[in-house]
């Protein structure tokens, strides 16, 4: 049986012969070069460069186990990400990279090479700006999830393509590693911070208020199929350079509330925020790179306001939803999830199995036991208070309330 007709886990030099087999570029060439370059948990990708040519495009390749846990995980992920992809560049032209073709036995999605791109959460440790972000962001997330919601779709095409895309493993993923375990260390595998120990047990596993929030907007996420969303809009997913972003990996993708990935970008930036007050040296450099973090999170909220405000009329197909009033009930809806998604998100980065570099990677003990704390109480905040998300000022001005209240 020739060697790419039934599923394997490929290594560097499988993936050139793939290349050199399946992909129209690269038929026959003898110059390949090919490097394994994920960093994320769950799939191998592979950037194929025809040497000669300068030729290249990026292979994502899912196996039955993930890349770093082993754990089985279902390979039909991958379909998915690769028919969300499509969808996605068909609703937002030029905030994803083009798909050049999907291979179902393999598991392989070939895509556009985003090289000269990098990923957003490494340029924000690095303490730099992108002017564009909330507004690319802001259009990413509105162009994607208007178009397929209730009111604007017919209703049995929206009922098929909810069924098409249930993702229920990855979703089993998201309500265990976000909604559950950071709350309870049910599974035993929370990374909590040493000296933060005794803090977290305190503010987080035996607090039955916080506790009775969170499983509400669990219910919300498991039975809100409001719209197709990414699903895993952290700052890891998106690709920036100065004139340019670009949103990647969407295989956690599924019908669920929109509120969840505008605060996962919300959340995310954050970390950001916390992280500038721990590693930066206090001057101008600072003032003006946390200025630039707030005004992103506010104008990403007014963007994605003004953006669905002005577009949902043109789109909207039910009588019922033109009534006056309705869509700004709508909107309150979107962003009071989005204020507890920021606030899940920021805790179980935190705490949870899958933390983030902004934290992880701040040296002195005493300021990461402060950004840790900072980060873990603004995300109460937001979970606690999130019906108060009204304007776009609310996150802001609850991340420096509990930052003056923590320096006291
Ligand atoms: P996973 O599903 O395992 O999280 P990602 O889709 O997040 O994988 O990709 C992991 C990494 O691979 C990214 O952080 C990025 O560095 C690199 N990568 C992914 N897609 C591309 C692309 N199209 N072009 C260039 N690099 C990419
Ligand atoms: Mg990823």
């Amino acid at each position: 049986m020739p060697k790419f007709d039934k599923h394997f886990r490929m290594t560097e030099s499988d993936a050139i012969e793939y290349a050199r087999n399946r992909l129209p570029g690269f038929k026959g060439s003898n110059d390949l070069s090919c490097k394994e370059i994920g960093d994320g948990n769950i799939n191998y990708i592979f950037r194929i460069e025809d040497l000669i040519t300068g030729h290249s495009v990026v292979i994502k390749h899912a196996d039955e186990r993930t890349r770093s846990s082993g754990r089985p995980l279902d390979t039909d992920r991958n379909r998915i990400e690769a028919e969300i992809l499509r969808l996605e560049r068909e609703y937002a032209p030029g905030l994803v990279p083009e798909i050049y073709d999907y291979d179902p036995v393999m598991r392989c999605l070939v895509m556009e090479d985003l090289s000269d791109h990098r990923i957003l959460r490494q340029e924000l440790l690095a303490h730099r700006t992108f002017p564009r972000l909330a507004e690319d962001v802001s259009d990413f997330i509105v162009s994607t999830t208007l178009p397929t919601l209730d009111v604007v779709l017919h209703p049995s095409r929206k009922k098929e393509l909810v069924q098409r895309y249930s993702n229920p493993q990855l979703c089993d993923i998201t309500e265990r590693l976000v909604y559950t375990n950071p709350y309870t260390n049910a599974a035993g595998d929370n990374k909590v911070f040493p000296p933060n120990l005794e803090f977290v047990k305190k503010e987080l596993y035996e607090n039955s208020e916080l506790h009775l929030e969170v499983a509400k907007l669990k219910y919300g996420f498991m039975n809100n199929s409001q719209a197709l969303i990414h699903g895993d809009l952290h700052s890891g997913s998106i690709f920036v350079k100065p004139n340019s972003t670009k949103v990647i990996d969407p295989e956690f993708a599924f019908f669920g509330p929109i509120g969840y990935d505008l605060g996962n970008v919300i959340g995310n930036l954050c970390f950001a925020w916390a992280n500038a007050f721990a590693t930066m040296e206090s001057g101008q450099e600072r003032d003006c790179y946390i200025a630039w973090v707030e005004t992103t999170i506010r104008d990403l909220v007014d963007l994605f306001q003004k953006k669905f405000l002005e577009r949902f009329p043109a789109v909207v197909t039910d009588r019922m939803a033109s009534t006056d009033g309705y869509l700004e009930w709508f909107l309150t809806g979107i962003l009071e999830d989005a204020a507890g998604t920021a606030g899940l998100e920021m805790i179980r980065r935190t705490v949870g199995v899958a933390q983030v570099k902004d934290l992880t990677s701040i040296e002195d003990s005493e300021a990461r036991i402060f950004a840790e704390r900072l980060v873990i109480m603004a995300g109460k905040s937001f979970i606690l208070l999130r019906k108060d998300f009204r304007k776009s000022l609310f996150i802001v001005s609850t991340l420096n309330e509990v930052l003056s209240q923590m320096r006291i």
